[in-house]
């Protein structure tokens, strides 16, 4: 058993910068984190689109909108003091035909609204001037958008946390979890998780951090503790943060929060361009999304590196058969479905078709033939719907017995960890 004043569940770059931020606040206040893989930033933070968002389709006042634009700004701050690479490639939103014009009327109210920085409309000479290859009659054009590594900066993260006496204790998979009288914390814990249950981007690859023991510390004031069960050993600890993605909702439901909002995985997979097509893209060219969903649409990102990816698609994807039977059996995903079939078909269709996927990017740039791009790799995004089938928007959070759970973090919470991490910081400060 070891003990911590918090601890962090899920080394993810949302977590991984909460833990970062608590430790750097109060050099006494030790932080400890619990992942269950055998490394840092996995999951969705190593398998994602690259992309440092701008802020400019949130809703203007969202948390999404306040906190990416001024997670953005910190950064590129941070990617500069720590000399990661942060390329500012710039970003199209094209409008292919006059009847979307209004939709990107109302991202540049938006992203105006939202102080996205050098934000401005160009006609179709001037978005050639940016993308020469690109088709479109209009665009929004962020020249701040920029493209980065975010499982290097997670890593980044996870040293700042070290340096400050944190510690990062991986394949340590929470699966119980209580809260007790401080005295009583040595007795079993009885609430189960599924520790069995696979994980959804398969075994963990080479390069695995080395597992760490947890040290003693003293604990914080309260006669109240919350204990934590993983996979090696126990943590107790006088606050808990669960940034834990695709499981959140079952460990926040594990730890009494409501079961409403439930995660859902939408897959997102990509192609690659091959190498003697890359130039026909320079930077990020998007598609206006469709408002009513959280998703951006199938985008052409340049990544560092070189590679130009085409996606990711949006499809609900259950990852193995215990996730299945959840997904299933809670009522939003069925209203979720009646409402979205259409959009489930097309994503569908773009999932088992890799030229359609490929068509889809060549209504962008025209030159693109099928055989122009190749199956890359898929990341599972962590999407919360509500029991009325909604897909929930804004980041969300809820509150347990000493613990806080970020119940929503999909993107663009990578762009906006730092300021997420000060939120969510803040908000544990008060609940201690
Ligand atoms: C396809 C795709 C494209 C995206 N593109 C972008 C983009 O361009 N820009 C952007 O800003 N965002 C993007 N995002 C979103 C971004 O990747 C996520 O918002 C961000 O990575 C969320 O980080 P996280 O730490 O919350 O989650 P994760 O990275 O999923 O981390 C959660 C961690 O919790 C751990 N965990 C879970 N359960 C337990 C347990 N019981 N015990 C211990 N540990 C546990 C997991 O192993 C994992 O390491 C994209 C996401 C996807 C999937």
């Amino acid at each position: 058993m070891s003990t911590a004043d918090i601890v962090v569940v899920g080394a993810g770059i949302v977590g991984l910068a909460v833990a970062r931020e608590l430790a750097l606040r109060d050099p006494r206040r030790r932080v400890v984190v619990l992942e269950r893989e055998d490394r840092v930033g996995t999951h969705q933070t190593g398998r994602n689109s690259g992309v440092v968002h701008a802020g400019i389709y949130y809703a203007p006042g969202s948390l999404k909108a306040r906190l990416c634009v001024a997670g953005m700004r910190e950064l590129a701050a941070y990617c500069q003091a720590r000399e990661l690479e942060y390329e500012r490639c710039g970003k199209l939103i094209v409008a292919l035909d006059p009847g979307e014009l209004p939709a990107l009327d109302e991202l540049e109210r938006r992203g105006h609204a939202n102080g996205v920085p050098g934000l401005r409309r160009l006609d179709a000479a001037g978005l050639r001037e940016i993308e020469p290859h690109a088709a479109g009659i209009a665009a929004l054009h962020s020249p701040e958008t920029a493209i980065v590594d975010f499982a290097a900066i997670a890593r980044a993260y996870a040293d700042d946390l070290r340096e400050a006496g944190g510690e990062v204790v991986t394949d340590a998979a929470v699966e119980g979890i209580e809260v007790r009288a401080a005295a009583a914390a040595e007795s079993p814990v009885v609430a189960r998780v599924g520790a069995d249950e696979p994980s959804p981007v398969g075994g963990p690859p080479a390069g695995a951090d080395q597992p760490a023991a947890g040290t003693e510390s003293a604990a914080g004031a309260s006669s109240r503790r919350i204990v934590l069960r993983h996979r090696r050993g126990e943590v107790v600890a006088g606050f808990a943060v669960f940034c834990a993605g695709a499981w959140s909702d079952r460990l926040a439901t594990m730890a009494g929060a409501p079961a409403d909002p439930r995660i859902v995985p939408f897959r997102g997979s990509y192609m690659r361009l091959v190498a003697n097509r890359r130039e026909l893209v320079r930077g990020l060219i998007y598609p206006l999304p469709d408002p009513r969903l959280p998703f951006l649409g199938v985008h052409l990102t340049r990544h560092l590196g070189g590679d130009v990816l085409i996606g990711p698609t949006a499809l609900l994807a259950p990852t193995n058969g215990r996730r299945l039977g959840a997904t299933l059996r809670w009522p939003g995903t069925w209203r979720m479905a009646r409402r979205w079939w259409r959009t489930g078909l097309t994503e569908l269709h773009h999932a088992i078709s890799p030229a359609t996927l490929t068509r889809a990017a060549a209504r962008y740039v025209p030159e693109l033939q099928p055989g122009d791009a190749e199956p890359a790799w898929a990341g599972v995004r962590a999407q919360a719907v509500a029991r009325d089938g909604r897909l929930v928007d804004d980041f969300a959070f809820s509150h347990t017995e000493r613990a806080l759970h970020v119940r929503n973090a999909p993107s663009p919470a990578a762009t906006a960890s730092l300021a997420i991490a000060k939120y969510v910081a803040d908000q544990a400060e008060r609940a201690l």
